[in-house]
Formats: structure tokens, C-alpha cells, sequence
């Protein structure tokens, strides 16, 4: 009982940092304020063997664990990390970053062949197939050290979990929000899509939830609802949780859009702490 009262002391202080950070945000100044930077983060790392290859993954810990835990899985994509840091010294939550160099792909060595692999298309066995193969090497042994590496980055996130939040970036065009709309190449995994003209149409929201859906599109993002039946098994984080039935969301901008993914995934988060204070007895309840 102590521990849920805690709980939900911590969840109230965090809807109420929100609301600092939003009053501070409408009297139009966006410098952040030293003195609202409330969390510094508790900083440590886990080191796991893929082949001859070591990869460091580090977990930031911003306050204590508040059911929001965020995942970097693609190093280059930098921007995204930095915009949801500025909003997480305020708000509280869990980062997990895999480190790569700054590269996207992670090659390994393995009995004397070089192999790579797409980070987040390593969640089931299909996809690490597919993304051996893009990578041009093929090989039991590799899919089997890479499966073990997947396992130990899920096992990172805790089945109590509120919510899942992958940061991502992407190149200008390349994959948007016109890839699930009538005509595009990831049409029948999208259960529904909005999509603001107003928007740059390679900002995104992806999301498991119907409910994270309608909140984000209420609040003028390109939104869209994975169809977590009939998207393509493709061995990312996004199906991998679709299939679990568990609230997953993908907020994407393009590289170098630091301020634009931060105001997106404050937004975020102002939902999900917002959820917590209407219901605090859902929390109780489901422990
Ligand atoms: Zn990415």
C-alpha cells in the first residue's frame, strides 16, 4: 500500500511539472530555464557480446520509474534523443539507448565473417532473417547471436511498462506519413491514418493505441493507428509490441529536428500523465 501511495505521489508531481513546463511554454519563451531542470539522470550502462563484437547499451533514469520508458535503437538518429531529454529532466521516465558509433546498421564479426543488422528488425525471427539478408550475410549461427541480443534489449523494458515510446528521425521524404496513406507502400499496416497538411509530412506518430491515435491527430499530428493484425511482420519494435496488444508509440521527425520532436513528445507525454491523474485507481487496480 505504501509503495502504490508513492506511486501515485510520484505520478501527481509529474503531472504538475508538466504543468510548469507548459505555462512556461505559453508565456512564448522556448529557452529552457535552468532552474526548471528537475531531474538529473541516474546514468549506467550494460555491455552485451554480439559475436566478437561488444554493444553498450545506457539506461538513463530520470527520477523514479514512472511506467514511461523511451528506447533509442538507432544511434543516428540523434535529434530525437535530444529533443525527449529536454522534456524528461522535467517530467521523469526511463531511457534506453543502444550505442553504435552514430551508425544505424550494427555489424559484428562471427567465425571470421562480418555480418549487420537493422536494430529494429531484430524482434522476431523472421525479421532478423530479412535484415541479414538486406546486410548481404546469412547465417544460423548469426541469427541465432542476434536473437539472444534482442531478447536482452527487450528485457530492459519492464512488463510494467504504461507505455513504450521509440525515438526515431528520418530523411527528408524517404519514409512519411504518405507511406500509409492510399497508394503508399505501408498502406495495409495502417488501421487509420490523419494527416495534417499544415505538418511536414515526414513528422509522425506511430502508435499501437487507438486512444494514443485520437489524441495525437485531436492534437494536429500526422497520426497513425498500426493495424496490429494485418501489419507486415517485419520484426520491428512496433510489431512486436502490436502483437502483445501493448501501448506502443513511434514519434518520428526529420533528422535534425530537435525543437519540432520536442514539442511532439511533450504533447506525448502531457496525455499519458494527464490519463494517470483522471484515473489513479486504474493504476491500483492493474498491479
Ligand atoms: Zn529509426
Amino acid at each position: 500500500m505504501k509503495i502504490r501511495t508513492l506511486k501515485y505521489i510520484s505520478l501527481t508531481s509529474l503531472f504538475f511539472s508538466l504543468l510548469t513546463l507548459f505555462a512556461n511554454a505559453q508565456a512564448g519563451d522556448n529557452i529552457p530555464v535552468v532552474s526548471d531542470v528537475k531531474y538529473t539522470p541516474y546514468r549506467s550502462s550494460i555491455a552485451f557480446k554480439v559475436g566478437t563484437r561488444t554493444i553498450p547499451v545506457t539506461i538513463l533514469q530520470y527520477g523514479q520509474p514512472n511506467g514511461i520508458v523511451c528506447i533509442n535503437v538507432h544511434d543516428n538518429e540523434t535529434a530525437s534523443v535530444e529533443g525527449a531529454k529536454a522534456v524528461l529532466e522535467l517530467t521523469g521516465g526511463t531511457l534506453i539507448k543502444i550505442e553504435n558509433n552514430k551508425q544505424r546498421v550494427v555489424k559484428f564479426r562471427l567465425n571470421g565473417v562480418t555480418y549487420g543488422f537493422d536494430p529494429n528488425r531484430i524482434y522476431s525471427r523472421i525479421g532478423i532473417g530479412q535484415t541479414l539478408r538486406d546486410n548481404r550475410k546469412y547465417s544460423k549461427a548469426a541469427m541465432e547471436e542476434i536473437e539472444k541480443f534482442a531478447q536482452s534489449v527487450l528485457s530492459l523494458i519492464p512488463d510494467t511498462a504504461s507505455c513504450v515510446v521509440a525515438l526515431h528521425n528520418n530523411t527528408d521524404e524517404a519514409f512519411s506519413i504518405r507511406s500509409y496513406m492510399v497508394g503508399g507502400n505501408r498502406q495495409r499496416d495502417a488501421r487509420a491514418v490523419y494527416a495534417n497538411p499544415l505538418e511536414d509530412i515526414d513528422d509522425i506518430i506511430l502508435t499501437t493505441d487507438s486512444l494514443l491515435y485520437q489524441q495525437m491527430a485531436d492534437a494536429g499530428y500526422n497520426s497513425i493507428w498500426q493495424d496490429n493484425e494485418r501489419a507486415k511482420r517485419d520484426g520491428s519494435l512496433s510489431i512486436y509490441y502490436g502483437e502483445r496488444s501493448r501501448r506502443y508509440i513511434n514519434i518520428e521527425t526529420q533528422h535534425g529536428k530537435v525543437e519540432q520532436y520536442r514539442v511532439m513528445f511533450e504533447k506525448l507525454l502531457l496525455i499519458l500523465t494527464n490519463e494517470t491523474k483522471k484515473s489513479p485507481e486504474k493504476t491500483e487496480d492493474s498491479e
